[in-house]
């Protein structure tokens, strides 16, 4: 396909082959040197400790167009940082933060006709990750792992406009006291799957995990961080130490305070303050933020002063805000944005 041709504002959230991807196979010890290659598959012994025991995590950052014109990414930095922690995690071994970036670097700039222009609001999605290939059939670390890049064009997030979320309190959990919920493993999405798809047949768009250990505080959803915003306009983010530090609210709560003058707090947020907010939203990569309209806590609806048809107002200050600074038009804090 002629990358040329596509309605980029038609694309949605699905898996697009692009023309090349990065590789880099770790083996006695050591991570080669690295290529772009042309083969989207992967061809793995049986015996892989990611296909017998999930050995794998990834990342999920986006390349785009700014207002002048330049190729950029956000934050890639955080991303390797973050990888860096899951595998350590994990056991697996470390991808170095240089290599890392230049692999972003080497897998955009070879699909650069993948990245849409300014304004169509789509943008190229990048996907890192790492995986044990090796055979391993006792339970223990894989000694060979695959790191990749690969990239895909997805459409713009909201679509059709801005649809407020309909969220339910999960009876799933998502992450044990001291597991894995601070680490972007595949495992956490893998045990997210049932309660995701059982949250859709109720007519629900996300769950709203508590804490497992005493379910009384509100931690994210499944692949989302969760923002409140007091009646007094304090943007408030759940403090715990399963949740994954996603890069989107981090850098939200930093505009909060630092771009529109608003008072942040991290700290535990529990369920039964929910009724005492004025705003909520969903942030992550995919969407900046994503509002919440309405929130069911086993049949008990709380609705979002925000209501049902549009963003609040706070949270769309802060959307615009860093959307600003990504595309270009307000002026980004040292290091944010990173030109290809
Ligand atoms: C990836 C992810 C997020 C969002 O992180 P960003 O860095 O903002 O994209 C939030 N929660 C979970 C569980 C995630 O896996």
């Amino acid at each position: 396909m002629c990358a040329k041709e596509i309605d980029w504002s038609s694309l949605g959230f699905g898996y697009v082959k692009t023309d090349l991807r990065y590789v880099s196979d770790y083996k006695d010890g050591k991570w080669d040197d690295g290529a772009m290659t042309a083969d989207e598959t992967v061809v793995l012994n049986e015996c892989a400790g990611v296909l017998q025991y999930a050995q794998t995590c990834f990342e999920g950052l986006k390349a785009y167009t700014t207002e002048d014109g330049r190729t950029v990414c956000f934050r890639p930095d955080l991303n390797a940082e973050r990888m860096i922690e899951s595998c350590k995690r994990m056991r697996m071994p470390v991808f170095p933060k240089e290599r890392f970036l230049d692999a972003i670097v080497k897998t955009v700039s070879a699909n650069r006709e993948w990245v849409p222009p300014y304004g169509s609001g789509a943008s190229l999605y990048l996907r890192p990750y790492m995986f044990g290939s090796n055979a391993v059939i006792g339970v223990k670390p894989a000694t060979e792992y695959q790191f990749r890049v690969f990239a895909t064009p997805v459409g713009p997030y909201f679509k059709g406009g801005v649809k407020p979320l309909t969220v339910r309190i999960s009876d799933f959990d998502r992450a044990a006291p001291h597991g894995t919920g601070h680490i972007k493993a595949g495992l956490n999405y893998a045990m997210s799957l049932y309660a995701i798809v059982d949250a859709h047949e109720q007519g629900f768009d996300e769950n709203i995990y508590l804490d497992s250990g005493t379910r009384t505080y509100i931690e994210e959803t499944g692949g989302a961080n969760i923002l409140f915003v007091t009646k007094d306009g304090k943007v408030v983010t759940p403090k715990s130490s399963t949740i994954l530090p996603s890069i989107t609210r981090r850098s939200l709560m930093y505009v909060a305070k630092e771009y529109l003058g608003l008072e942040v707090e991290e700290r535990p947020v529990r369920v039964d303050e929910l009724e005492s907010f004025a705003e909520c939203g969903l942030c992550g990569t995919a969407a900046v933020i994503s509002p919440v309209g309405k929130i069911v806590d086993h049949g008990k609806e709380i609705c979002l002063p925000s209501g049902m048809g549009d963003m609040g107002p706070v949270t769309k200050k802060l959307y615009d805000t860093l959307r600003g600074i990504q595309m270009g038009t307000i002026p980004a804090p040292e290091g944010w944005i990173v030109e290809i």
